[in-house]
């Protein structure tokens, strides 16, 4: 399924303010909210998508990557995990923006509760997992497959992850009767009070195990290992942050596992620097091959490439390697790779080299002449980088 463009999904144009991101995201809540729209799956998925589009929008920083890389910046792989609409789960949902209805909203008794559960159950969510991946150059321009040997909590084998030594050894919560959460009347002097919270027999989970499983002490987890297969798209860069859903650590008794999250830092390369999209390499000719012309070989991302240094070439000529940077994430585009040419003089003489070049210093041609081809410093930086 394609993703659709957050901006569209709240109806609002790209350059629009926090705040109404924020009265837009407020408006498709309301009007997808699941107490007005019972049973309804597709306003349910609407619902979960305008909240999907907030948590990134509403973010300094995912917003800023959302606008430059698009849904790239947050999904896992190319071909799929990330957080897409359906791995937002909705308690995740009220508890993260319940605030935005604030005071008077039509939901604000529903909301009151500041993150509890919607009357149901509580499913138990594993913790997010983070890990650092280091890429070469080579790695960042063509996209990598990286298999990743993480420690995590994982489900336990013994039990499958319920925690009991076997299955009928579960039973409805006695405190609770199987809702996960209990209420209380209290009288006070404004009449009676109702309250509901979390069964503390059960955690909310509605059953209990009478005998628990002896590797896992009734967790459902155990700490352990896994090997993951990372697919980093091309084009990445040090600082972004890519996520898996699903992938971090495995829920306490089949509850949802978490997102594990890939921070990626860039390994500096020998010789090439990386500027955006593009490639900078310098390279040192001495003013002999500068007036006289020459051939030079210089180091790619895809290996060697043979250069041209026509007869007369100044210090701080710029060439350009069309198509052979680093790509843009999710796009065909392709930075370039730039040479940038310094003329080396030399800095220690012999006499017989004083006294050859003494011979050509009053020599015509070797006085300086710039013409109007001769494009200044600042001329050719912004002909390269604009
Ligand atoms: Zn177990
Ligand atoms: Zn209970």
């Amino acid at each position: 399924m394609a993703k659709r463009d957050y901006y569209d999904i709240l109806g609002i144009p790209k350059g629009s303010s926090a705040d109404e991101i924020k009265k837009a995201y407020r408006k498709m809540a309301i009007k997808y909210h699941p107490d007005k729209n019972p049973d309804d799956k597709e306003a349910e998925e609407n619902f979960k998508e305008a909240a999907e589009a907030y948590e990134v929008l509403s973010n300094l920083d995912k917003r800023a990557r959302y606008d430059q890389f698009g849904h790239a910046a947050n999904a896992s792989s190319p071909n799929g995990g990330g957080y897409g609409a359906g791995g937002m789960d909705m308690n995740d949902i009220f508890s993260q923006f319940g605030d935005i209805f604030g005071g008077g909203s039509p939901f604000e008794g529903f909301f009151g509760g500041g993150g509890q559960q919607r009357g149901g159950r509580r499913v138990a969510k594993g913790s997010n997992l983070r890990i650092k991946v280091r890429l070469t150059l080579e790695e960042i321009a063509n996209g990598a497959e990286k298999k990743i040997k993480v420690n995590k909590q994982v489900v336990c084998t013994t039990c499958d992850g319920t925690g009991a030594k076997d299955r009928s050894l579960f039973q409805t919560c006695k405190t609770c009767g199987g809702q996960g959460a209990v209420r209380r009347v209290t009288n006070t002097i404004l009449g009676q009070m109702q309250t509901t919270s979390t069964c503390p027999t059960c955690n909310g989970e509605g059953t209990q195990i009478t005998s628990k499983c002896t590797v896992c002490h009734g967790d459902g987890v155990v700490r352990g290992e896994e090997t993951i297969s990372i697919n980093i798209p091309a084009g990445v860069s040090e600082g972004m942050q890519l996520s898996m859903g699903g992938k971090g650590n495995a829920a306490p008794r089949g509850g949802v596992p978490g997102d594990l999250i890939i921070l990626i830092e860039e390994i500096p390369h020998e010789t090439l620097k990386r500027d955006g999209n593009n490639v900078v390499y310098d390279f040192h000719i001495s003013f002999i091959d500068a007036a006289l012309g020459t051939s030079i070989e210089v180091p790619t991302i895809d290996g060697k490439a043979k250069i041209k240094i026509d007869p007369g070439t100044q210090g701080g000529r710029m060439l350009r390697l069309k198509g052979k940077g680093v790509p843009e994430v999710n796009s065909y585009h392709r930075g370039d790779q730039l040479i940038h040419i310094n003329v080396w003089t030399p800095k220690a003489l012999s006499r017989e080299e004083r006294e050859l070049l003494e011979k050509l210093q009053n020599s015509p041609n070797f006085k300086p002449n710039p013409g109007k081809n001769e494009k200044s410093f600042f001329e050719r930086m912004k002909e390269y980088f604009e």
